[in-house]
């Protein structure tokens, strides 16, 4: 009997360093993750391709995945949807492979609801003058959207109670080497270690 994959929940204020983090864990080698490519219907930032950073969608199409039920969840942030397709959660999981979810925290909550056997870990940045900066040197956003995604970072941070974990991106070596340690635990608790042994017999 195959081990059911992790569900992994990444959240953090916008530009704390979410997709570096994510990016150095996936080439690290040791462990293989699989990514949730999430729908939305901001435009796509220079560089972006459809369908490897997000499913870009117009607002009529996600209003149709959401009214189909294809979301685990969703969200509107800073005037667009965010949303994870739901079928290759459930089916990344059910081979066995972990899969790491990297969205914001109103989602992450709905994910809890629904799967409360998920590991949410909170990324925080070392102060806030720095995400400020680094919100600011990704050049990308118009001023207005930069307030409102510092507003967003501050009542982020306010939620980080509601995750399991904590760590603090001060370098991204460190950051990935927590994020693994947790992962590493938490494949090793025995509720998970029996679940997966008694799954056969309740079949
Ligand atoms: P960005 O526009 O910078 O790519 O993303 C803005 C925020 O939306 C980030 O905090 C990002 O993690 C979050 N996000 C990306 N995809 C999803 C998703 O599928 N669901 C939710 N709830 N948030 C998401």
């Amino acid at each position: 009997m195959t081990e059911k994959g992790l569900l992994i929940v990444l959240s953090g204020p916008s530009g704390v360093g979410k997709g570096t983090v994510r990016e150095a864990i996936f080439s690290q080698g040791e462990r293989e993750f699989m990514y949730s490519i999430s729908a939305t219907t901001r435009n796509k930032r220079v560089g972006e391709v459809d369908g490897v950073d997000y499913f870009f969608k117009t607002k009529e199409e996600f209003e149709q995945m959401i009214e189909k039920r294809e979301l685990l969840e969703y969200t509107e942030y800073v005037g667009n949807y965010y949303g994870t397709p739901i079928d290759y959660v459930q089916k990344t999981l059910d081979s066995g492979k972990d899969i790491f979810l990297e969205i914001e925290v109103q989602g992450a909550m709905q994910v809890k609801e629904r799967m409360p056997d998920g590991i949410f870990i909170f990324l925080t940045p070392p102060d806030m003058t720095e995400l400020e900066a680094r919100i600011q040197n990704r050049g990308t956003d118009e001023s207005p959207a930069i307030r409102q995604r510092m507003e967003k970072a501050v009542e982020e941070l306010n939620l980080m109670r509601y995750y399991d974990y904590a760590v603090e991106n001060d370098t991204v070596e460190n950051a990935v080497k927590k994020v693994l340690a947790i992962i590493q635990s938490e494949h090793l608790k025995v509720s998970r270690i029996l679940e997966s042994k008694e799954k056969p017999e309740k079949e």
